[in-house]
């Protein structure tokens, strides 16, 4: 018997470690699920915090609606510390040099003690898919100064959206102390406008000898334009970029005054050997005294948040009536009788919408 127990016996051996370190298995796990309380992350903003900020944008950035109501807690803390930046708008058509302005120009302006966060607005931008905006390989050397922050654009979805994001972002930017906010767009759809509607200061980057159809630029962006800058103006390209200021200078003659009353400049610059960064930078200083002076400044922002009140109305009420249950199989059925010829257009837009009311206020008094 005694003999038997003792081949069946086993042995205890060593214990064998588990192969993943359960402690850092725990803490990675606690990290993942932490999320902290709209208090909290308030307090990591004002305490400079990046990595709170940058979880704190993620949520802005997050379609989950508890990430959008925590973001809109954080925000509303936020809003009473923030307001105090310059806040900058870059544009350009792609290849014209605008990150390596933003690296130069931007370490220029860490270099004189301010606090630069880089935003920008790409609708078109995924963040998997190595977009121009998001490309982490840009602006190297600013990522790693210690007195800049750059985030890329939120990825995807409408330029609605995309622009209330970066809006809130420059809320909680300059509730962690950033006192100059760089909104950089690329100078070919729609965005222009929405960066031009949440900035103080808007700079347009061209290129020398690019043709008198001005690159694509829509007359409309040269006209929001503050000041105009031509890039690359060394070497060679030196005397086109001389020609080319002379020409902006007089198109821009042509224009009707802007509604600050501000002459926009039209500068040289060279992103590679620092030429006319300072000009520029002083340019914008002296737009802030100026504009800040006539009052135009304060009016402007004034005029920017009543306008961000209609747009965030017009996005809920877009976003609720199309996310309504029922509400495309009932346009569905109504494409069918306008196509038909039972209904008119009119008559069905009108249908729908009363569909909609009735259905969204049933679902609120419940
Ligand atoms: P973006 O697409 O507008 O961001 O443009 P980039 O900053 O990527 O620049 C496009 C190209 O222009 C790159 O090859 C840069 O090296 C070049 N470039 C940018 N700035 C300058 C400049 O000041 N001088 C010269 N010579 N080339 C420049």
């Amino acid at each position: 018997m005694k003999i038997r127990k003792k081949t069946l016996f086993v042995s205890d051996g060593i214990e064998k470690p588990d192969p993943i370190n359960p402690d850092a298995v725990r803490k990675f796990r606690q990290r993942k699920k932490k999320i902290l309380s709209p208090e909290e992350y308030a307090e990591g903003i004002r305490n400079h915090d990046r990595i709170i900020l940058s979880q704190a944008i993620t949520l802005i950035e997050s379609s989950l609606p508890s990430h959008r109501d925590l973001a809109a807690r954080i925000i509303d803390i936020c809003i009473p510390l923030s307001g105090n930046s310059l806040r900058i708008g870059i544009t350009g058509v792609p290849g014209v040099g605008k990150s390596t302005f933003i690296e130069s120009w931007g370490k220029m302006i860490t270099g004189e003690g301010r606090k630069l966060a880089v935003l920008a607005i790409d609708p078109s931008s995924k963040r998997s898919g190595g977009s121009i905006m998001g490309d982490k390989t840009r602006m190297e050397t600013l990522a790693q100064d210690p007195d800049a922050f750059i985030r890329p654009s939120p990825s995807g979805g409408s330029l609605g959206g995309v622009a209330r994001k970066t809006k809130e972002t420059i809320i909680l930017c300059e509730a962690a102390g950033f006192d100059t906010v760089f909104v950089e767009t690329t100078g070919v759809g729609q965005s222009e406008t929405a960066v031009h509607s949440m900035v103080d200061f808007f700079l347009l980057l061209m290129l020398a000898g690019a043709g008198d159809e001005l690159q694509g630029i829509k007359r409309g962006i040269m006209e929001m334009a503050d000041a105009v800058v031509i890039t690359k103006a060394d070497g060679s390209n030196i005397h086109s970029a001389e020609i080319a200021r002379t020409e902006f200078t007089n198109a821009l003659h042509l224009y009707p005054p802007s509604e600050s009353g501000w002459i926009p400049k039209v500068m040289i610059c060279s992103a590679k050997n620092g030429q006319g960064l300072e000009e520029i930078w002083n340019t914008i200083l002296s737009f802030e005294e100026f504009a800040k002076r006539s009052g135009y400044f304060q009016n402007n922002r004034n005029q920017q948040a009543i306008t961000t009140m209609y747009d965030s109305i017009n996005e809920s009420l877009k976003s609720d009536f199309y996310n309504l249950q029922g509400i495309t199989t009932k346009i569905e059925d109504y494409k069918k009788k306008i196509l038909k010829n039972k209904i008119s257009s009119y008559q069905a837009a009108h249908e729908i919408l009363e569909y909609f009311l009735k259905r969204s206020y049933k679902r609120r008094d419940t």
